[in-house]
């Protein structure tokens, strides 16, 4: 088996009691956290491996992204002042002539400069399958294994046409049973339930306005069945909680609530507005949050109450959320912009920026019911690593080196590792070609347009 030692960094290692090393090391055994501590490494665990100077650089947990699209790197810079369903209005045109093979090269754009931005675990809700687009879902995995990120694959849906009262066109939508069994197919043909899965996959109807009451309950009890986890959008505008008071009598949480959509097997994206039962109700079930805050000030959604949300003991990962509404797709600056937007809206000690790191790693690996596996640098874990250097121009003699993460610009990444391997070397990737992967993009978005 082979084993690096990193060696002389800063080490934030985010267990559960914040343990960090102003000089320290983390050893690698394979695809396992071998140890991790201050000052020199052991001579025994530096015997035979590769050493890694890494003075004058922080390493963290990798970041784990719980919501995206990555589907919408093919449309990014689209309807670029509108609010969500004005937004999306003006997108699904474009969105229903997807297919798997424009999909692939989208994902690999929105996955290379993810990874590029210290994350290690990609989640990701599709929910747009046109007749005949191939196999959508197998190509999205097809480029996160190029790549070397682990995937949270979602195998979402919409069956709420505006003929029906829902907001997406007719023709954007599958009919019930058809994304029921579909969902059923993807998760036997892809997910991985291993501990040390690189893919997993979830079911996820899209929104309560895009999807009937019926597949939202039916999925709850498929996933249930299947013994994956579920996800979809709540609670993230003014307009859908309208919608769900007027269609349903009740708020976005009462209803999804009445579904079957409350519990520790179900993680939610956006909830900007909840009140005080809400967050209650979310706690108590268990339910975890995938804080987006670029996207919801994109969309001027409102500021999600995340230090309620984390006092309440929500679980709360970051999320970049589709490149159509956060064309940065960099999880990293997620960090800083989570402190600053929330402190914004609900003052100055509502988020450190060590809440920040806290909820883009182990927050998240809760989120995707990963905790055990994923999220922290503690020995047994699995090798996600990010290798932050701070000793450049822009970070260099900083009084405190986690904020030149948290509060700074995101410093260059000198290696990410996934499962032990190393995915980014020196910013770029290791293991793909990441002009390619440009220039397909590039393309891909091109012809996407052309179809529209
Ligand atoms: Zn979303």
């Amino acid at each position: 088996m082979s084993r690096t030692v990193i060696e002389n960094a800063v080490v934030a290692t985010v267990d559960p009691v914040g343990t960090e090393h102003a000089r320290g090391w983390v050893a690698i055994d394979g695809t396992r956290i071998a140890g991790v501590g201050s000052g020199d490494a052991p001579p025994e665990l530096t015997a035979g491996a590769t050493r890694l100077d890494a003075r004058g650089h922080l390493v963290t947990p990798g970041l784990v992204n719980t919501h995206h699209h990555l589907y919408q790197w093919l449309t990014r810079g689209y309807a670029q002042d509108s609010i969500l369903f004005d937004w999306l209005v003006a997108l699904y045109p474009t969105w229903a002539r997807i297919d798997a093979d424009l999909v692939r090269d989208g994902a690999a754009g929105a996955m290379a400069v993810l990874a590029r931005s210290g994350c290690t675990t990609v989640g990701d809700h599709h929910y747009v399958f046109p007749q005949g687009s191939g196999d959508i879902l197998g190509g999205i995995i097809a480029a996160a294994t190029d790549i070397g990120v682990r995937l949270h694959a979602t195998r979402g849906s919409m069956d709420l046409g505006v003929s029906q009262g829902g907001l997406p066109p007719d023709f954007a939508v599958e009919t019930t049973d058809a994304a029921l069994t579909a969902s059923a197919d993807a998760v036997a043909r892809y997910h991985d339930p291993g501990s040390d899965s690189m893919v997993r996959v979830a079911i996820a109807p899209c929104s309560p306005f895009s999807v009937t009451t019926d597949l939202l309950r039916e999925a709850a009890v498929l996933a249930r069945g299947l013994g994956v986890r579920l996800h979809t959008h709540g609670s993230e505008t003014v307009e859908e909680a309208a919608f769900t008071l007027e269609r349903f009598g009740m708020g976005p949480t009462d209803y999804l609530e009445s579904v079957g959509w409350l519990g520790p097997d179900v993680w939610m994206a956006h909830c900007v507005h909840l009140d005080d039962t809400d967050i209650a109700r979310f706690a108590a079930a268990g339910t975890g949050v995938a804080h987006c805050p670029s996207s919801n000030a994109r969309l001027a959604a409102g500021t999600a109450r995340v230090p309620a949300l984390l006092a309440a003991g929500v679980p709360v990962g970051l999320g970049v959320d589709g490149a159509a509404s956060n064309e940065s797709g960099q999880l990293g600056t997620e960090l800083r912009n989570a402190v600053l937007m929330n402190r914004l809206a609900w003052g100055a000690s509502s988020m450190t920026g060590r809440d920040a790191l806290r909820i883009g790693t182990m927050g998240g690996a809760r989120v995707l019911g990963r905790e055990r596996e994923i999220g922290s640098i503690e020995p047994g874990k699995l090798a996600d690593l990010a290798l932050w250097r701070i000793d450049d121009v822009e970070h260099a003699g900083i009084a405190d080196p986690i904020a030149a993460l948290t509060l700074g610009g995101q410093p260059p990444l000198a290696r990410l590792w996934v499962n032990g391997e190393v995915v980014v070397r020196d910013g770029d990737l290791a293991r793909a070609d990441q002009d390619d992967i440009a220039r397909r993009a590039a393309t891909a978005s091109a012809d996407l347009a052309a179809r529209a």
